[in-house]
């Protein structure tokens, strides 16, 4: 089973399906006319298998911009809770200011 990004609509899909049947994408249409006709893509894949004559390869009704492996996004970076984030920051910069005391958040500077 191999998963595949279609190049022109971004549309991912599984070929071989799960049942072991082939798939052949083809483009959703960009919108219906109201008049009854759909607006195609003008780079739509239509993975349809057109036979040419005989000793003729077969090919694809339109190739589009092609398609390639499906790679997932990375998952979301772990939400930090700021209450934390903001001590760590505190701490850093008590350090670099040369100060070795964490307090509560209030300023450690003589006056
Ligand atoms: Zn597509």
């Amino acid at each position: 089973m191999s998963v595949y990004e279609c190049l022109s609509c971004r549309g991912v899909y599984q070929d071989p399906q799960p049942d072991g049947s082939s798939y052949y994408h083809r483009c959703p249409p960009l919108s219906t006319d109201p008049r009854g006709g759909a607006v195609e893509r003008p780079d739509m894949r239509d993975e349809t298998l057109v036979f040419g004559n005989e000793g003729e390869a077969s090919r694809l009704k339109a190739p589009g911009r092609g398609r390639a492996p499906y790679v997932p996004p990375p998952p979301p970076a772990p939400e930090v809770p700021r209450t934390f984030l903001s001590r760590v920051c505190d701490f850093v910069l008590r350090r670099k200011a040369g100060s070795e005391e964490v307090s509560n958040g209030e300023s450690s500077q003589a006056q």
